[in-house]
């Protein structure tokens, strides 16, 4: 198995030439290393190779592994998981990015939850692009409507969208939602005057055709850490 280091360096690499093949600037893209599931020992191997940026889904793990990493100061962590409205507390004092708010209460509570002494929370919206029944997330509609009403939160800062498109394997297909979520951006930041500069979207299967598309952050836990403990081995 590589090493973490050894997978890093080559996701970094993917991505550096994603961006060339799409004449972005280099760096524009900021890689988001998904740890959930993966043992602190792991992020710190991550760590050590230079990454500061995580992505958690579940709220009691990040708080563990938080705690046992408060010593390292310059880590971001964002919450990209599902979050249930009576679990925003933690996500608006422990995280500096929330990516997965997907109706107006979310925002209002994490919005009255957020610190003091903190910077406001940064957001995004996660749209439910491919249109599946299954997926969480908002349709366009709704997120247009989300949007406006973002405007009254102080303590949140709407920085963009957020989506996890159907799986697809050719390229091309891949990049038909990635180029939907950023026409809604586009669409959004001409309606009202939010100014967000964020497409959180591509994982490990498909980074590329999200950069081709603009994304400004990816999400990749399996390229960079290997594959997912199985939670029922190692209970
Ligand atoms: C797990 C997860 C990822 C990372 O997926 P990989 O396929 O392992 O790269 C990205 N985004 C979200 C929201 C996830 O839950």
């Amino acid at each position: 198995m590589p090493s973490i280091a050894t997978r890093l360096e080559t996701v970094r690499r993917r991505i550096r030439e994603a961006e060339k093949a799409a004449n972005r600037e280099l760096g524009s893209v900021t890689l988001l290393a998904v740890s959930k599931m993966q043992p602190v020992d792991a992020l710190q191997q991550a760590i050590a190779a230079g990454q500061r940026e995580f992505g958690e889904n579940y709220l009691q793990e990040a708080a563990d592994k938080q705690d046992e990493l408060a010593d390292t100061t310059d880590l971001h962590w964002h919450f990209i998981g599902p979050l249930q409205s009576n679990k925003t507390k933690p996500a608006a004092a422990r995280f500096d990015w929330v990516h997965s708010v997907d109706r107006l209460k979310l925002a209002r509570r994490l919005d009255g939850q957020r610190p003091e002494g903190l910077p406001p929370l940064n957001v995004c919206l996660q749209v439910n692009i491919s249109g599946e029944s299954s997926k969480a997330g908002l349709s366009p509609a709704d997120t247009e409507t989300l949007a406006g009403e973002m405007l009254q939160f102080e303590r949140l800062r709407l920085r963009g969208l957020m989506a996890i498109p159907a799986p697809a394997s050719d390229p091309e297909k891949q990049r038909q939602p990635f180029r939907a979520l950023r026409e809604l951006l586009d669409r959004l930041n001409q309606r009202f005057p939010l100014h967000m500069d964020t497409l959180s979207m591509g994982m490990s299967a498909d980074l590329e055709a999200a950069i081709a598309e603009g994304a400004t952050i990816v999400r990749v836990g399996t390229d960079v850490f290997g594959p997912r403990p199985d939670p029922a081995t190692t209970a």
